[in-house]
């Protein structure tokens, strides 16, 4: 058997995760694609997804998620829409967090296209979404839930696959293959993204101590951003904010971020470090999310029942309550989305907020390059939304320590599990800088042989004569 592995995606950027792993003996062929994401971020990358893949959609056999992440999962629906009729495995909190991902995907881009060409500044004439929310809807029934540490095998055994808690949202994975050629067996690793450790919300990343082939992250691959202590740290931002006598919008991921701030935010109340002022969250994706926590209690820690409901919170679900939000005044703190400040509710706050000097924004986690998040952290005085320029005078906050993505110490810390170091290590889902800082801490302190940073679209012949 040859065993060959193909980058599409998450080759020196952090979105558009989806490798392509083909089996061939002989004639015959199988094709499993760990991940299949969207990119995000910068125009050269987000072109990307209108791009044929080098494979037909109808010959992959698989598609193996490690999570509920747009940039893990967000390219579903195209590669459904093109053909692809096979099964979809994931875990069963991200069974359920894909169709809202999803959905919600699907609804932002067939709004930014109407937009577009509404307002007739689009480059492409007419704009188009990548999917629909109809394309989503054919999506859902391949998708099939499989347990942590339950294999399942394809191809007549030829493949085994099993999922391992990540730690990095809710129901994400580390996915374990493991390919039995005629003679050998050979054990593949794909981390998918990796969480914190001793996170409050989620659980560790779980350790794996072997691996033939190892794919590894490296959003922070060069980057550590543990803070001593994030909840002095939120406390700070948050009493800075308010004794300015602003409104703090905090602009953070639907997904992991706005549960791990709320879980915050509850405890300082309940041990009344933080003022009482209204928390509304202003995410319909966030709020969502937030419910299916008791649902899936196997996969955090924060047991059953409503987890983060306190005194002052409130959940704005209709839109006309939304917009409202932006004549009162008065401290408040309202939590939004999306994350990086790309679309959703979020974007009509900044338009409301960012001009006026006593209101502060807050950011939650990583930023890609080339999104309105971004600029905003490295300082633009300037954001363009709606089509127009706004300015920016408001205080900009940026809190790391609230990341879901394991820092470069953690990074090491899971890759320190190894008892042997693999025979080959790619790294990937890093910006350039940060992956090759990892892969050079690998090959030259930890003495890793064969450590790979691979180009976008590059195949490498894993296994021959298996
Ligand atoms: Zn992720
Ligand atoms: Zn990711």
């Amino acid at each position: 058997m040859k065993v060959s592995l193909q980058f599409l995606g998450a080759a020196h950027c952090v979105t558009g995760s989806k490798y392509l792993l083909t089996l061939a003996r002989g004639r015959q062929r199988q094709q499993v694609l760990i991940d299949c994401g969207l990119f995000q971020g910068l125009k050269e990358l987000r072109l990307r997804n209108r791009e044929p893949l080098p494979v037909q959609p109808a010959e992959i056999d698989v598609v193996v998620l490690t999570h509920a992440h747009i940039d893990h999962c967000g390219y579903l629906p195209k590669l459904v829409r093109d053909g692809f009729q096979g099964r979809i495995f994931c875990t069963e909190p991200t069974v359920d967090l894909l169709s809202i991902m999803l959905l919600d995907s699907a609804k932002l881009q067939e709004e930014e296209a109407a937009f577009a060409n509404a307002k007739g500044f689009s480059h492409h004439h007419p704009a188009t979404p990548l999917y629909t929310q109809a394309d989503v809807l054919r999506v859902l029934p391949l998708v099939e839930s499989v347990a942590y540490d339950a294999p399942v095998s394809l191809f007549a055994d030829a493949l085994t696959f099993c999922f391992r808690d990540a730690g990095h949202i809710l129901g994400s994975a580390i996915a374990e293959l493991t390919v039995q050629g005629a003679e050998q067996r050979k054990q593949l690793v794909f981390s998918g993204d990796l969480g914190r450790y001793a996170s409050p919300v989620l659980h560790d990343p779980t350790a794996i101590t072997a691996a033939d082939v190892l794919l590894v992250e490296s959003t922070y691959g060069d980057r550590v951003t543990r803070s001593q202590d994030p909840e002095a740290e939120l406390v700070g931002v948050v009493h800075e904010a308010l004794a300015r006598g602003g409104m703090l919008v905090v602009a953070a991921f639907a997904v992991g971020r706005t549960q791990t701030l709320l879980y915050y935010l509850k405890k300082l109340r309940q041990e009344g470090r933080l003022l009482l002022v209204p928390v509304y969250v202003d995410s319909p994706m966030g709020i969502r999310v937030s419910d299916l926590y008791p649902r899936h209690p196997g996969a955090h820690r924060l047991g059953h029942g409503n987890v983060f409901d306190f005194s002052g919170l409130r959940f704005v679900t209709e839109a006309s309550e939304s917009k409202q939000l932006n004549e009162k005044k008065g401290a408040a703190i309202i939590i939004s989305a999306s994350g990086m400040c790309t679309g959703g509710r979020i974007i009509h706050h900044l338009y409301h907020h960012l001009p006026r000097p006593e209101d502060t924004l807050l950011l939650i986690g990583y930023q890609a390059e080339g999104t309105r998040g971004r600029d905003l952290q490295d300082g633009a005085t300037t954001v363009k939304m709606f089509g127009e320029l706004v300015p920016v005078r408001c205080q900009v906050r940026h809190l790391d320590g609230f990341s879901a993505h394991a820092d470069r110490q953690e990074l090491l810390r899971w890759l320190g599990n190894f008892t042997v170091a693999p025979k080959c290590t790619f790294v990937v889902h890093g910006e350039p800088a940060a992956a090759q800082a990892l892969a050079h801490t690998l090959r030259e302190k930890s003495g890793w042989p064969n450590v790979v940073v691979p180009d976008y679209l590059e195949t490498h012949v894993l296994f021959e004569g298996l």
